[in-house]
């Protein structure tokens, strides 16, 4: 599996699925993102109440995080959002 580069449907930026968000959302059963980090962010602060939001810690330094992923179900890591960053500096998806 490799990375998809995906166009947000809100500003028409290209963003990357990595593989491990991939096997995350087919894990689930969910589409692939239509929106780009950035404007998922955003919806998810505009806040509609359409989506439970849980209390748990950043699984890298312990830093408490809010997150729309039910900790008890889901597989893949919880990270705050630095943790998010650096993992996602590290794995290069930046697009020229
Ligand atoms: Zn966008
Ligand atoms: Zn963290």
């Amino acid at each position: 599996m490799a990375d998809i580069t995906q166009t947000c449907a809100q500003c028409g930026k290209k963003f990357l699925v990595i593989e491990v968000e991939q096997e995350f959302l087919k894990k689930k059963h969910l589409p692939l993102p239509a929106l780009c980090p950035t404007d998922r962010q955003s919806r998810r602060l505009s806040g509609r109440g359409e989506r439970t939001l849980y209390k748990t810690t950043c699984q890298e330094c312990g830093t408490p995080v809010i997150t729309t992923y039910d900790p008890k179900t889901v597989t893949s890591k919880i990270l705050c959002r630095t943790c998010y960053q650096a993992f996602f500096d590290k794995n290069d998806p930046v697009i020229p």
